[in-house]
């Protein structure tokens, strides 16, 4: 019989040394069904990280296993040379729930990949090449990805694609521009217009930027940013690209996309993770002016709009339409919400910022020995993660430095399982 540390040891020795795992003693899962897995060892966790934001609707969710099951009897693969039922379908709902005119798509496999697609398209739509991204952001492991992410950490090989530029990014507990709410005038946001002036020439392909900053830890912009930041992208002839990869699918609450929480419409969307509860599906969505400006090329994605995929993700559109989820995200977002902010009350000195939407929620950590420090704490962030492990509860790791604690269950979690989280991470935090 195999357990997590035989199946670790052979992990270890086959696989690159980049492909890490959480924990000293890392867990090999086995099954999940809902909010809950199950490791080969039979030891049951509460998943609140959900395999990155991605298992939207619960492990082992029965619509989606009855479209699944029943598209892999039919047919599996046949590339996008052919149009099949799922794909088409698929593709007509997603575009009846997005902003604007978005009215064309294309179908890839990873977040990544839809990324690199939207960058190409804004450049082909645009002819030019120069692109402005956000410091702390991430959109993947492509060359082209590891140049728009701007976390070091990420970046494997020193020479990066070149035109690619990263503006100061929205992150209000460690303001770049050392202001408080109540003075802040969206100097971030001005920032990129500097940035065009300063480091391009002066005309710019597009702006490539997370509604909620994920991997940089749930760096979440104040309320106008994106207003004042696509402003000034349009007047240098730029178009906006949204990367939803992680907010997407209801996971900030009450909306479908995390811009919509903006009320800014971009000119193209890339979405991928949450969209299938696992199964490998990304896609970009654009207008059709955008989507026309590569028709004379060939831009093929074999594995793009997979049927069984695109049959998983109708199965997760179902979910969330049927059993209310953008609601349920909210309320339970907000129970979770408070039960964090209840933890920095009780525990100041190491809780520097909650923030985040809907059931994306964050927890900074600092070392605060003078009441107002803001010393990155990653060490706290590790012991926490030892210390939830051991209460049966799994969440995710962010932040530049590793110093943020990432918490996002499934968007059909329960009440009970809020609390029941909340309740792990108070008595963690208490055993620090
Ligand atoms: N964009 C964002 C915002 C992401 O969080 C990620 C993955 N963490 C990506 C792009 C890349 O997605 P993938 O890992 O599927 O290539």
């Amino acid at each position: 019989m195999t357990n997590s540390q035989d199946l670790k040891a052979r992990h270890d020795k086959v696989m690159f040394p980049s492909v890490a795992n959480y924990y000293q003693e890392p867990i090999a899962l086995a099954k999940g069904q809902g909010a809950r897995v199950t490791d080969v060892d039979g030891v049951t966790y509460l998943d609140f990280f959900g395999g990155i934001l991605t298992v939207s609707v619960g492990h082992n969710n029965k619509r989606v296993n009855e479209r699944v099951h029943a598209q892999v009897d039919r047919l599996s693969h046949v590339s996008t040379l052919y149009p099949t039922l799922p794909m088409v379908e698929l593709a007509e709902k997603l575009l009846s729930l997005v902003p604007g005119k978005l009215e064309k798509i294309f179908f890839c496999a990873s977040g990544t990949e839809a990324d690199d697609t939207a960058v190409m398209l804004a450049q082909a739509a645009t002819q030019k090449t120069e692109l402005i991204a956000l410091r702390h952001g991430y959109h993947g492991r492509s060359m082209l990805a590891q140049s728009t992410t701007a976390h070091s950490s990420y970046r494997s090989v020193p020479t990066q694609i070149a035109g690619i530029k990263h503006a100061q990014t929205p992150y209000c507990y460690r303001c770049p521009f050392g202001k408080k709410p109540d003075s802040c005038s969206m100097e971030c946001a001005k920032d990129i217009e500097d940035v065009i002036q300063t480091t391009t020439t002066g005309q710019i392909a597009g702006f490539l930027a997370e509604p909620i900053q994920g991997v940089g830890g749930f760096i979440t912009p104040p309320a106008d940013y994106f207003k004042v930041a696509v402003e000034i992208i349009r007047k240098y002839g730029g178009v906006f690209i949204a990367d939803e990869v992680q907010t997407g699918f209801g996971r900030t609450g009450g909306k479908w996309w995390g811009i919509e929480q903006y009320g800014v419409v971009p000119d193209m969307m890339t979405m991928a993770k949450g969209i299938a509860n696992g199964y490998p599906l990304s896609a970009v969505v654009t207008t059709i002016d955008i989507a026309n400006s590569t028709a004379k090329k060939g831009n093929i994605s074999t594995f793009g709009g997979n049927p069984v995929s695109c049959a998983a993700s109708l199965g997760v559109l179902e979910e969330i339409e049927q059993d209310k989820l953008l609601e349920n995200c909210s309320a339970r977002g907000k129970e979770l919400r408070d039960g964090l902010e209840g933890i920095k009350r009780q525990f100041p000195k190491v809780v520097g910022d909650v923030r985040g939407m809907g059931l994306m929620q964050a927890m900074e950590l600092v070392v605060d020995e003078q009441g107002g420090d803001r010393t990155h704490n990653p060490a706290a962030v590790m012991k926490i993660f030892e210390e939830t492990k051991k209460r049966k509860l799994l969440i995710g790791r962010g932040g530049l430095k590793g110093n943020v604690l990432r918490i996002s269950p499934p968007l059909n979690s329960t009440a009970a399982e809020i609390k029941e989280a909340v309740g792990i991470l108070e008595q963690s935090f208490a055993a620090l």
